[in-house]
């Protein structure tokens, strides 16, 4: 199995990277944002490099970019592999693209070797995975697994421009997105992604094998008191709307410390929006609003979350001598729990090359939260410097992102190998 390693070519896979990069806005790197020239510009360079990897190429009405080879067996499903090629503003150079190349370095390495597969092999960019400026994120995933919908479509950016107009620049087709659902074609689903995060890094090891990816939920409380003169109040006659807040944000760090270091699962819970009205210094603070972004791969324990913070405001209310005005979630979205099988598929690959592993949970959301809902599906993350992204700093070494393509690799052949090919019912090809 050793072998493997040599077929993906380390060289061939960061020149793509380095050409992406080039490809930014001039003056902010590394700026590729979805449905601008500069994306399609993107675009254009990876069809290029789909087509030198003899990949079939077209991009469904969802937007999504699909690079595909077929399989030896006539009706089999399809190997998904993929990530995303937009980029934040002033982003990084890996954040996405590395999934991309890794997952074409595949195709082109199964090509090379002359391997054929039983199943169909697609490489995917998918479309606006980052926040767009429509005001959605995962545009792409959402379609193929039917979860952008005509509200959706409808929402606005820059020059009031329709969502669904903006697909329609980058070879979509509203109308028709139902035609970019895939049902029950794709077999697996395999992601390379950057860590964004420290624990790689720290911890020296090559590759993270990621077991789920965080639900995320956000919170809005409110709690509404009085503005009175903070010279003459006294203290027992305030209806402080901050004190009850600042009693909140404690019991959220609390609760989530809680519910962290229990053993089973990845929790977190951060405060990062907290306003005030009126906002005086000498003025009590009348109304108080604070957000709040949890995180974590147990819907259950978001739960228990919940109804611990709503007890607890209600106290902090009531002790504050205020009224708590709002408490209600703006968004949730479900955790997603990565295929066991595949997680097995990539650790025996890992071991077979030499590449150390440990099993983490993505505090991040990435478009395999999407097309895990539609087939079994599981990532690979390689350490970033500094545990830093979404910003040019951001950087992974050539010999990192080789061994989780390698890995990958092999983890398509073993999954191809060891899954009988069954006919499928439906291709919405
Ligand atoms: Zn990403």
């Amino acid at each position: 199995m050793a072998a493997f390693n040599t077929l993906v070519d380390v060289d061939r896979l960061w020149q793509d990277i380095m050409a992406l990069a080039d490809i930014t806005e001039p003056g902010k790197p590394y700026t590729r944002r979805s449905f601008t020239p500069r994306f399609l510009a993107g675009r254009a360079y990876l069809i290029e490099q789909f087509k030198a990897a003899g990949l079939e190429v077209r991009i469904d009405t969802a937007g999504n970019l699909i690079g595909r080879r077929t399989g030896a067996k006539p009706h089999a499903k399809t190997i998904m592999m993929g990530s995303h090629s937009d980029t934040v503003p002033s982003g990084g150079r890996f954040d996405g693209i590395a999934g991309v190349v890794a997952a074409l370095e595949v195709a082109r390495a199964l090509r090379d070797a002359g391997i054929e597969l039983q199943h169909n092999l697609e490489v995917v960019d998918f479309l606006a995975e980052e926040p767009s400026e429509y005001g959605l994120s995962c545009v792409g995933s959402r379609g193929m697994s039917g979860q952008l919908t005509n509200a959706m479509l409808d929402f606005t950016g820059p020059q009031d421009e329709r969502l669904g107009d903006a697909l329609i620049r980058v070879g979509g087709n509203p109308v028709k997105l139902p035609e970019a659902i895939r049902k029950d074609d794709i077999a697996a689903y395999l992601e390379l992604h950057i860590e964004q995060g420290p624990v790689l890094e720290q911890s020296k090891t090559d590759l993270g094998l990621v077991t789920g990816i965080v639900g995320i939920t956000r919170l809005e409380i409110a709690f509404q008191g009085a503005a009175d003169h903070a010279g003459t109040t006294p203290m027992h006659m305030r209806r402080d709307a901050l004190y009850a807040a600042a009693q909140a944000v404690t019991a959220i760090r609390e609760q989530a410390e809680a519910l962290a270091s229990e053993p089973d699962g990845y929790f977190v819970a951060t405060v990062g929006i907290l306003t005030l009205e009126p906002g005086g210094a000498n003025v009590v603070p009348e109304q108080a609003k604070v957000i709040v972004d949890i995180r974590t791969g147990k819907r259950e324990k978001t739960l228990r979350f919940l109804e611990s913070i709503d007890a607890a405001t209600q106290d902090a209310a009531e002790k504050a001598r205020v009224e708590r005005s709002s408490f209600k979630t703006l968004s949730d979205t479900m955790p997603m729990d990565c295929d066991l099988g595949l997680l097995d598929d990539l650790a025996k690959s890992a071991d077979a090359l030499g590449h150390s592993h440990l099993q983490l949970a993505s505090g991040a959301g990435h478009d395999a939260a999407f097309i895990g809902q539609l087939a079994p599906a599981a990532m690979v993350f390689v350490p970033c410097l500094g545990g830093r992204s979404h910003t040019p700093e951001e950087w992974a070494e050539k010999h990192d992102i080789a061994a989780g393509a390698a890995a990958m690799f092999a983890a398509v052949r073993r999954f191809d190998e060891r899954t009988p090919v069954t006919n499928q019912t439906h291709n919405s090809i």
